[in-house]
C-alpha cells in the first residue's frame, strides 16, 4: 500500500477546514475553559469513529488511530485555546464572545488535525503503527500540555514520536519552516526583591536605599548575555518591571523587579539564573541591602530532531509538496515541547500571512487572522509528516 496523494486530497477539504476554523474562531474559550471547544473536537473525532478519552489534563481530548500493520506511536498535537483580547477584524466570522478572541491561530490548528485525521482515516491501510491525536488545553498560560502529561498522556501506548506545528503569521503563505535543533524558547520569568532600610530622603545616610541598588542590578544583569553567553548563542533576559517607594520625600524600605528569560538551552538558562544569582546577591550586599531572586520556568525549548526533520522532509519531497523553504527560530514559547522529553519531535511553522489582503498582524494582536489557504498547506504538510513516519514501505523501525 502507498500514501494517497495529501495535497490534492487535502484541497478537497478546504471547505471543511474553513468552516470548521470559523466555528471554532466564532467561540473562544480561555486556558482550561476549553469546555464547548473541546466537546466539539470531540464529536468530530467520534464522527471519525475514532477511539476517544476526554478530560486529559482537564478539558484536553485524546484520539488514536490504529493502522492496518504494528508499529511506532506518533503522537500529533493541537492546542484549543484563545486569548483575552477583544477581536477587532470586523470578520464575518469574528469572535461572538466579548473579550476573548482566537488570536494566534489555534483555531486553525484544530481544524487542520481534524482534517488529518480523517485523511489518515483514509490511508489506514497504508500505515504500520498508530497515530495518538492530542488537543490540548491552556498553552498560551503553558501549562496545558504540562497538565495532560500528569493525566498519562506519554504512556499506553507511549509515543516514539511527537508533532506539533504552528499557523506563522511572521510568515506569508506559501512558506514553511522546518529546522534541525531548537526552534522556539525556553520560558522563564523572574523577580527580584531588594530590602532596604526605609527613611527621609533629605537624610539619606539614615537610611539604605533599594532604588539605588535596583538601579544598579538592572544595569548589571544586562552584562550576562553580552559577556558570559557565547555570541553565537541567543538569549534574552529583559527587565520589564520595576516598583519601589510611593513618595518623593521618602527612601522606600523595599524595591521590585521582574522580568522574562528566554534561552534555547536548559544548561544555558541554569548558567544565566546562576549569574543572576550572583549578581543581584554581590550588589546587594556591597550596598547593603537583601536581594531574594525568585524564578519560575514554564517551556522548556522546542528541539527539533534531526532524524525526524529529515525523514519528514524526504517524504514531503516524495509527495512532490511544493513550497518556500525557510528558517524559523523564535524567542516566542511553546509548552508543546512537553511532549518531546525523552521523545524525539518536530514542530514546523506554516506561513499564513497575505500582505496583499492586509493579512499580516501579528498573533496575539486584535486583527490577528489568516490567510485560510494556509490551512490545506498545513493540512497537507501534517498528513503527509505522519504518513511518512508510519508508512510500511522504507520503515526504519
Ligand atoms: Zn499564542
Ligand atoms: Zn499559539
Amino acid at each position: 500500500m502507498t500514501l494517497i496523494n495529501f495535497a490534492s486530497a487535502a484541497q478537497t477539504m478546504e471547505e471543511r477546514l474553513v468552516a470548521r476554523r470559523r466555528e471554532f474562531h466564532r467561540h473562544p474559550e480561555l486556558a482550561f475553559e476549553e469546555h464547548w471547544t473541546s466537546g466539539r473536537v470531540a464529536d468530530y473525532l467520534r464522527d471519525l469513529g475514532l477511539e476517544i478519552q476526554t478530560g486529559v489534563g482537564g478539558t484536553g481530548v485524546v484520539a488514536i488511530l490504529d493502522g492496518a500493520n504494528d508499529g511506532p506511536t506518533v503522537l500529533v498535537r493541537s492546542d484549543m485555546d484563545a486569548l483575552p483580547v477583544e477581536e477587532q477584524t470586523g470578520a464575518e466570522y469574528r469572535s461572538q464572545i466579548t473579550g476573548k478572541m482566537h488570536a494566534c491561530g489555534h483555531d486553525g490548528h484544530m481544524s487542520v488535525v481534524l482534517a488529518t485525521a480523517e485523511l489518515l482515516l483514509q490511508n489506514q491501510q497504508a500505515l504500520s503503527g498508530r497515530v495518538k491525536f492530542v488537543f490540548q488545553p491552556a498553552e498560551e498560560v503553558g501549562q496545558g500540555a504540562a497538565a495532560m502529561v500528569r493525566d498519562g498522556v506519554l504512556a499506553d501506548p507511549k509515543p516514539d514520536y511527537s508533532v506539533g506545528l504552528h499557523l506563522w503569521n511572521e510568515l506569508p503563505i506559501g512558506q514553511v519552516a522546518l529546522d534541525s535543533g531548537p526552534v522556539m524558547a525556553a520560558v522563564s520569568d523572574f523577580e527580584i526583591v531588594i530590602e532596604g532600610k526605609g527613611g527621609h530622603a533629605g537624610i539619606p545616610q539614615q537610611a539604605i536605599d533599594p532604588v539605588v541598588c535596583a538601579a544598579h542590578i538592572v544595569t548589571a544583569l544586562q552584562s550576562i548575555v553580552s559577556r558570559n553567553v557565547p555570541p553565537q548563542e541567543a538569549v534574552v533576559l529583559s527587565v520589564t518591571m520595576i516598583e519601589g517607594g510611593s513618595a518623593k520625600n521618602v527612601i522606600p524600605t523595599q524595591a521590585k523587579m521582574a522580568g522574562t528569560l528566554r534561552t534555547f538551552d536548559v544548561g544555558r538558562r541554569d548558567d544565566v539564573v546562576n549569574r543572576m544569582q550572583a549578581i543581584a546577591e554581590g550588589i546587594a550586599q556591597g550596598l547593603d541591602c537583601q536581594a531574594m531572586l525568585d524564578i519560575a520556568h514554564h517551556t522548556v525549548p522546542v528541539i527539533n530532531d534531526p532524524d525526524m526533520v529529515e525523514r519528514v522532509r524526504q517524504g514531503w519531497q516524495q509527495q512532490d509538496i511544493a513550497f518556500d523553504d525557510t528558517t524559523v527560530m523564535t524567542t516566542a514559547g511553546e509548552d508543546f515541547s512537553e511532549f518531546t522529553q525523552g521523545i524525539p519531535g518536530i514542530f514546523f511553522f506554516v506561513g499564513s500571512a497575505n500582505p496583499d489582503r492586509g493579512l499580516t498582524y501579528p498573533h496575539h494582536h486584535a486583527k490577528f487572522d489568516i490567510d485560510e489557504s494556509s490551512l490545506v498547506t498545513a493540512t497537507t504538510l501534517l498528513a503527509s509528516a505522519v504518513g511518512s513516519l508510519l508508512a510500511s514501505e522504507g520503515m526504519q523501525e
